[in-house]
Parts: structure tokens; C-alpha cells; sequence
């Protein structure tokens, strides 16, 4: 019998042109995938669900040249589903093809979301391309023009905290809110910390501290009321006997490597998140695994309390700065990588 969960198959086959330190996914190589790569993936799963909707990008979306022909493609092999557009799309792409605004707008997207770190040497840092901040400016303008509303997200830490301001000011100078309403658009610009899985969970040393949250993005800062330091949690959490478990309630979400590799999207992708290879596991067994969810990390996860989790890797002292989600996974990833040392 088939599944009665709606599966979503994401498959990383074109890549990323950037580097970003905050990159939950973790940085991967780009690598092109087999001919027909997508359909074979496609069809192993459709035995087992219903309703899927395939996706050919993972992390950068519309990377790929042919994104028309390929957007036709990811709809024909999903199945009982459209895969839905969201308020992502590639700034590489945008300021590099004249076109692809204009199909973003066909396709029905009226928002994008573009993502500073601070003024430019910061953002052309933590992007990881020189010239990034200038083509998020471009690609701005260029939204604009097609009546697409650009939002800027900005991450913040102890390292850009004191830039912030600025390009929040750049924003205003720019008039992007007047001119988004103009067409019945809404500019938006938010702040937030960012989860710390991934390449983030290397920037632990600069997480911000509440106290120092410049007090003119407040009003900007994403779910600032259920920001807590560290230390509080501890105390919160110390004799809790709860368990860390990710899990998929509703549909379910599964990314696919290009070298056929198998994960949840609960967090980054790190081999004890592995579910297994599409090319040497066995489908019935990888069906298995992601149904009942077995796999190494959540086999742990199940063994070990939050209160264990806090009192052995959380500090007691810190002030960083987490929302509670965000915490939880950076100490359940922390002991994770901890056993494989
Ligand atoms: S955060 Fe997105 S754009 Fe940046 S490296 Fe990761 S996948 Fe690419």
C-alpha cells in the first residue's frame, strides 16, 4: 500500500555558485548529475507515494540554464502535485540573464528573498564571492522592474552586528518600501540569528548576544520575545527528560545528493543524518528507514534526554543568543559529532 504522506523529493542537481558561511546544508561540491538522473529518482519513489513533488535544485534554485525547460520537467515528473514556487530564486541568475525576472513573474512569484551579512566586504565575504553585495543591490532593482518585491534577509552576529544598521538605512535611502507599494507590493526587511546546523554551527564563537542587538532592528528582528541566552536554557532544560526527535508529522521531506545520498531535511547534512544511497541501498529498505525513521542520529536522539544533552555540552554561562529549536538541534548535533570522535 502506498503512502499516505505526501513526499517531497529534492534533488541537488545543479548546485550552488555560492559559499555561504551560514549555510545550513553544509558546503558541497557542485557536480553534475547523470542524463535522466532526475526520472530514475522520480520513478524509484512512485511505487511507494501518491502525491510527490519533485524538485530539481536543492540549494540554489533556477541554476541551471535551461530553467524553463527544466521548471516544465519538475512539474511532469511530480506526481498528483505542482511543485510550488517559493520566495527564493537565484540573484546570479537574476542580474545575469535578462529573461529570468520576467519568467520568476510568469511563474507566479511576487516576492524574493535576497540575503545581506552587512555592507559589502562583510556580505562579499559570507557569501563567498566578490562582487555579491553589488548583485543583490542589482538584482533589487531589477525585482522592482518586474513588480516582484525584493525582502532582504540579514543574519546577525558579533561580527556584523554594528553594519546592520546601516544597510537597514541603505533600505530606507533606497525608498524600496514606497516603491514596492507602488505596485501593491511589500518591501521587507528582517533580522535574524539563523539556525546552528551546518557551516552556521562554525560561527558559535560569534553568536550575538541579546544585550547587543542594536536597538534600531528590533522592530526588524524575527521572533525577538522567544530569543533567550544560552545560560537560560540551561537552567529551563537541565532536568528535563524529554527527548530531541525530529520528525516528520505531516509530509514528508527527503534531499538527494548529487552523488545519490539520502537525508531528512531536519538538519544539515552530515553522514550520521545519512538514510542511505539511492544507487547501493536497497529502496524497500530505504523506504523503511524513512517511514519509521531509522536512522543512526534518530536512534540516538531517542537515547538521550534533553537534560543529559544540556548539562553535558550546553555552557551554563553563555550569553548567545538561541531560539529554542535552533539550541535543541546544536546539542543534539554537538553530542552527535562528539561520538563519532
Ligand atoms: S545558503 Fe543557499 S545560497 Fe548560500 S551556499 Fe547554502 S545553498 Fe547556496
Amino acid at each position: 500500500m502506498k503512502n499516505k504522506k505526501a513526499l517531497t523529493l529534492a534533488v541537488d542537481m545543479y548546485g550552488c555558485p555560492n559559499r555561504c558561511l551560514h549555510c545550513w546544508l553544509s558546503h558541497m561540491p557542485n557536480r553534475a548529475m547523470e542524463p535522466n538522473a532526475d526520472e530514475w529518482i522520480a520513478d524509484l519513489f512512485k511505487p511507494y507515494f501518491d502525491e510527490i513533488e519533485f524538485f530539481s535544485w536543492l540549494r540554489e534554485p533556477d541554476f541551471c540554464p535551461d530553467y524553463r525547460g527544466r521548471w516544465e520537467r519538475d512539474k511532469m515528473l511530480s506526481a498528483n502535485a505542482v511543485p510550488p514556487r517559493f520566495e527564493l530564486a537565484s540573484f546570479w541568475r537574476i542580474v545575469r540573464d535578462p529573461e529570468y525576472a520576467g519568467f520568476l513573474k510568469e511563474v507566479g512569484v511576487n516576492c524574493v528573498q535576497l540575503t545581506f551579512f552587512g555592507m559589502e566586504a562583510t556580505t562579499d565575504r559570507y557569501v563567498g564571492r566578490k562582487g555579491a553585495f553589488s548583485e543583490l543591490l542589482k538584482a533589487t532593482e531589477i525585482l522592482l522592474d518586474h513588480d516582484i518585491s525584493p525582502r532582504w534577509q540579514t543574519f546577525i552576529n558579533e561580527e556584523n552586528k554594528d553594519e546592520l544598521p546601516a544597510l537597514l538605512q541603505l533600505s530606507k535611502d533606497l525608498e524600496l518600501a514606497k516603491r514596492c507599494e507602488a505596485f501593491g507590493g511589500v518591501f521587507r526587511f528582517f533580522v535574524h540569528p539563523g539556525s546552528c546546523d551546518g557551516e552556521n554551527r562554525k560561527l558559535y564563537p560569534i553568536r550575538i548576544i541579546k544585550e547587543h542587538i542594536p536597538e534600531e532592528l528590533i522592530p526588524y528582528f524575527l521572533n525577538y520575545d522567544e530569543l533567550y541566552p544560552e545560560k537560560q536554557w540551561y537552567e529551563m532544560w537541565k532536568d528535563d527528560t524529554s527527548h530531541v526527535v525530529p520528525h516528520n508529522s505531516e509530509g514528508i521531506v527527503l534531499y538527494v545528493t548529487n552523488n545519490y545520498d539520502l537525508f531528512f531535511n531536519f538538519t544539515h547534512m552530515r553522514p550520521e543524518w545519512r538514510i542511505g544511497n539511492l544507487k547501493t541501498d536497497l529502496i524497500d529498505e530505504l523506504i523503511r528507514r524513512v517511514v519509521e525513521e531509522d536512522i543512526p542520529a534518530l536512534r540516538e536522539a531517542r537515547s538521550i534526554t534533553l537534560g543529559e544533552l544540556v548539562r553535558r555540552y550546553a555552557d551554563p554561562f553563555s550569553e548567545k543568543a538561541f531560539e529554542e529549536e535552533d539550541l535543541r538541534m546544536y546539542l543534539l548535533n554537538t553530542h552527535l559529532e562528539r561520538m563519532e570522535e
